[in-house]
């Protein structure tokens, strides 16, 4: 959609604590602070849909090279946004979706602090090999709470809660086979103007998986994986493990990250397996460790491990768009994948 969006000045708006500076712990992942009850999962540090919006629209005009447009509405009608760093359509693109469910909120924190950082000069270098789009927080009802089910237990404290599922309950991570006249209005809104309009060559989808899941006995940091349907060619899942392995080496390097195999579906509802049916794109599922909130215990994260787990949605965004720039990509090691364990959700 070549629209442009609609100026909207909100006014009274905090101030972008939640997208400052990053912190790590010096302790490796497997030692972070965790909920049991022994800290409270608190939603109000987390960015708001109304920040989300005023921060893009803030970086849009501190930023020349980034296109600001809204793809569509979600249940509630809230807008969806899309962030366009379009410098030449002879380069190669990647997508970046967050937030298919809504409790998932750490990629997008990350996202966020991921287009702040493409304004700079360093970046911009890079920007001219690179097309990058980025769909943050694509389930906005959800990650505000504002959906038509209970959300009596749910876990979290603060101001709001944030739900898997978007406002009609359903999960739009399962709409993917789907004809697109039929799916979820967010979903549909991806499709319609993104997934079908733009030439994608590589796409990697964040999630947050449950808080507990080991490799060897550690708890990792987060798990990936490439499309498993049985239809998809393995030339497609050679390319999408190359963009797993830009990841896993970043992360790996990193004394904190842990990652593991996720023991996903082959399913082609789920979007990493359905968009690489449909469109012949690469995909990545990223899923980061902890939830922001959820009715279960174990699937949510204290906000001592956010430091972390944003820096890791960072990493990933900046080191695979630079492998993509620079062409590495074609020639990333691969093995890893032969040996790389599926994570359990035991020690
Ligand atoms: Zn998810």
């Amino acid at each position: 959609m070549k629209q442009k969006m609609l100026k909207v000045t909100l006014t009274g708006l905090l101030a972008f604590g939640t997208i400052g500076a990053i912190s790590i712990p010096l302790s490796a992942v497997g030692n972070g602070p965790t909920y049991k009850g022994n800290e409270s999962i608190q939603t109000s540090i987390l960015t708001t849909y109304e920040e989300v919006v005023d921060f893009l629209q803030t970086q849009e005009a501190k930023q020349d090279a980034l296109e600001l447009d809204v793809i569509g509405q979600t249940v509630k009608g809230r807008d969806i946004y899309i962030a366009k760093y379009l410098s030449d359509p002879a380069n190669p693109t990647i997508l970046y979706i967050t937030q298919q469910h809504g409790n998932e909120q750490l990629t997008t924190e990350g996202a966020l602090q991921f287009i702040k950082q493409l304004g700079t000069k360093k970046s911009q270098e890079i920007l001219a090999d690179v097309n990058v789009l980025v769909v943050p927080m694509l389930n906005a009802d959800g990650a505000m709470g504002d959906v038509d089910f209970s959300l009596d237990d749910y876990i979290a404290s603060g101001d709001r809660h944030l739900t898997r599922a978007n406002a009609n309950n359903v999960d739009l991570n399962r709409e993917h086979d789907k004809e697109i006249a039929d799916m979820e209005p967010e979903a549909k809104a991806l499709y319609e103007e993104v997934l079908e309009k733009m030439q994608i060559d590589y796409l990697i989808d964040l999630h947050h998986q449950g808080a507990y899941n080991y490799v060897d006995g550690n708890l990792v940091s987060g798990s990936i994986l490439y499309p498993t349907n049985p239809n998809i060619d393995e030339g497609l899942i050679e390319q999408s493990k190359k963009l797993g392995a830009v990841v896993y080496h970043t992360i790996d390097a990193k004394g904190w990250g842990l990652i593991g195999k996720y023991n996903g579906g082959t399913g082609a509802n789920i979007g990493r397996n359905g968009i690489a049916l449909r469109y012949g794109i690469p995909t990545l599922l990223f899923e980061m460790r902890g939830m922001s909130d959820h009715t279960n215990p174990s699937a949510v994260l204290g906000q001592k491990s956010n430091g972390y787990l944003r820096k890791q949605t960072l990493l990933t965004l900046e080191e695979t768009m630079k492998a993509i720039a620079d062409g590495s990509i074609e020639t990333v090691d691969t093995s890893f994948w032969d040996t790389l364990s599926t994570q359990t959700n035991r020690p």
